[in-house]
C-alpha cells in the first residue's frame, strides 16, 4: 500500500467497499458452495446444504429508538436475516444473536427486545441457538445470523437470470420508506412541542410496513408447494432499483422495467403526495420493503399471474440493452440505482 494515501469510504460507497475489501477473498473448502456475493453463502453438506446470512443493525443509522419500540425492534432484526434466507428459497431453522449494550439499557428494555426476537422466531418457526454479549460505549447494535436448509436443485441465486425472462416482484413497495418519512416527521414536531402528539391513528399500514416488516415465507411455501422454482432471486432491502442492479450485474444481462406495473399500496400514494415526493421514487430507491425481486422463464406468466400476491413488472433483456423504466408517460429512462447511502 502506497504510504500516506487515504481513501474515503464515501468514495467507494457501501457495495463497492464490500468488493473492495473482498475482491481476493479465495474458498478453501469444496463444502462452500457460494461465499460472498448473494443474499446469504451456501455450505454443502452430506444431504441438504445449509444457507447462511448475517446482518448488523446499528442504533441511529438503521433505527431510532425514538420511535422504534425495542420489541418491534427484536422483531425486524429477526426478519431482515430471515428474508435473506427465503430469498435463496430456503428454509430459514436457527439463528445466533449478538448485541452490544450500553449501560443506558435497563435488563427490562432488553427483555422487550428479546420478546420481540422470540415473537419473530416462533413465527418463521426458527431456533435462537446462541449469540455474543458485550457493551458499547454508547448506542445499541444487534448482529444477528441466520442458518436456513435447502436441496441443491431447489437453491435460488442472483446470478441465474436469462434475457426473456419476467421479472417479477412480491407484495407493493415504498410503504416501509414512506413510514419512516412519516415517523421522522411526527419525531421533529415532538422534539419542537412535546404536548403534541402524534397523529398516526390511520397510518397503521406504513407505520407498520417500516417498524414490523414481514419476511415472505409464504411465497417461498408457494413455490415448494408447486414444486415451482424461480429462475433467480433476491430480496428487496435497498430498494427495487438497487436489487434490479444486483441481479442484473451478477446475472450479466439487462432489464426493463414497466412503471405501470410497478405495485405501490394507495395508502404508500396518498402519503407520497402529502410529502410531495414522486411515489416511484419511493418504491424505486426507497428500500427496507422486504419483497422478493424474482425472475421465471416466459412460459410460467401464468403461474405468476396466479399468485395472490406478486406482479410481473418488466422483463429481462440482454447485457447490451441496459437496464431501463419504461414510464406512464411512454419514454424510455436509464434507471438509476441509489439505495441506500449509510456512508
Ligand atoms: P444483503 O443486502 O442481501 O444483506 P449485502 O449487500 O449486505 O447483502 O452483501 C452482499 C454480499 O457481500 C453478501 O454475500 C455478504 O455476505 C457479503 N459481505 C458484506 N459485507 C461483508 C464484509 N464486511 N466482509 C465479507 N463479506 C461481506
Ligand atoms: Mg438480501
Amino acid at each position: 500500500m502506497e504510504q500516506n494515501k487515504r481513501t474515503s469510504i464515501e468514495k467507494l460507497g457501501e457495495f463497492g467497499l464490500i468488493s473492495h475489501l473482498t475482491q481476493s477473498v479465495v474458498t478453501h473448502q469444496p463444502t462452500t458452495v457460494k461465499g460472498i456475493g448473494d443474499d446469504a453463502a451456501v455450505i454443502k453438506n452430506k444431504e441438504d446444504n445449509t444457507v447462511i446470512s448475517t446482518d448488523m443493525l446499528v442504533e441511529g443509522i438503521h433505527f431510532d429508538l425514538a420511535y422504534h419500540p425495542l420489541k418491534h425492534l427484536g422483531y425486524k432484526a429477526v426478519i431482515v436475516n430471515l428474508s435473506d434466507i427465503y430469498a435463496m428459497n430456503a428454509i430459514p431453522t436457527q439463528i445466533t444473536v449478538s448485541i452490544a449494550i450500553s449501560n443506558r439499557f435497563s435488563v427490562e428494555a432488553l427483555e422487550e427486545l428479546y420478546d420481540g426476537i422470540r415473537a419473530a422466531c416462533d413465527a418463521h418457526q426458527v431456533d435462537l441457538i446462541g449469540g455474543d454479549t458485550t457493551s458499547s460505549l454508547k448506542g445499541l447494535i444487534i448482529s444477528i445470523t441466520a442458518l436456513g436448509q435447502g436441496p441443491s436443485e431447489r437453491l435460488t441465486y442472483r446470478n441465474t437470470a436469462k434475457p426473456g425472462d419476467l421479472l417479477c416482484v412480491t407484495g407493493d413497495l415504498g410503504g416501509a420508506y414512506m413510514g419512516l418519512q412519516l415517523l421522522e416527521r411526527e419525531k421533529q414536531i415532538f422534539l419542537e412541542n412535546p404536548d403534541i402528539k402524534p397523529d398516526l391513528e390511520d397510518q397503521t399500514y406504513l407505520v407498520q410496513r417500516i417498524l414490523k416488516p414481514e419476511a415472505r415465507k409464504d411465497i417461498v411455501n408457494h413455490f415448494h408447494q408447486h414444486e415451482f422454482m424461480p429462475t433467480s432471486m433476491i430480496d428487496i432491502s435497498d430498494g427495487l432499483a438497487s436489487e434490479i442492479f444486483h441481479l442484473c450485474d451478477q446475472s450479466k444481462t439487462g432489464a426493463i422495467v414497466e412503471e405501470v406495473n410497478i405495485p405501490i399500496a394507495k395508502e404508500t400514494e396518498t402519503m407520497a403526495f402529502n410529502f410531495r415526493i414522486d411515489p416511484l421514487v419511493a418504491a424505486l430507491n426507497g428500500g427496507e420493503d422486504y419483497e422478493l425481486l424474482f425472475t421465471v422463464k416466459k412460459e410460467d406468466h401464468s403461474f405468476v399471474m396466479k399468485m395472490v400476491d406478486a406482479s410481473i413488472i418488466g422483463e429481462i433483456v440482454e447485457p447490451e440493452q441496459g437496464i431501463h423504466l419504461h414510464s406512464k408517460n411512454g419514454k424510455i429512462h436509464k434507471l438509476q440505482a441509489q439505495g441506500w447511502k449509510h456512508f
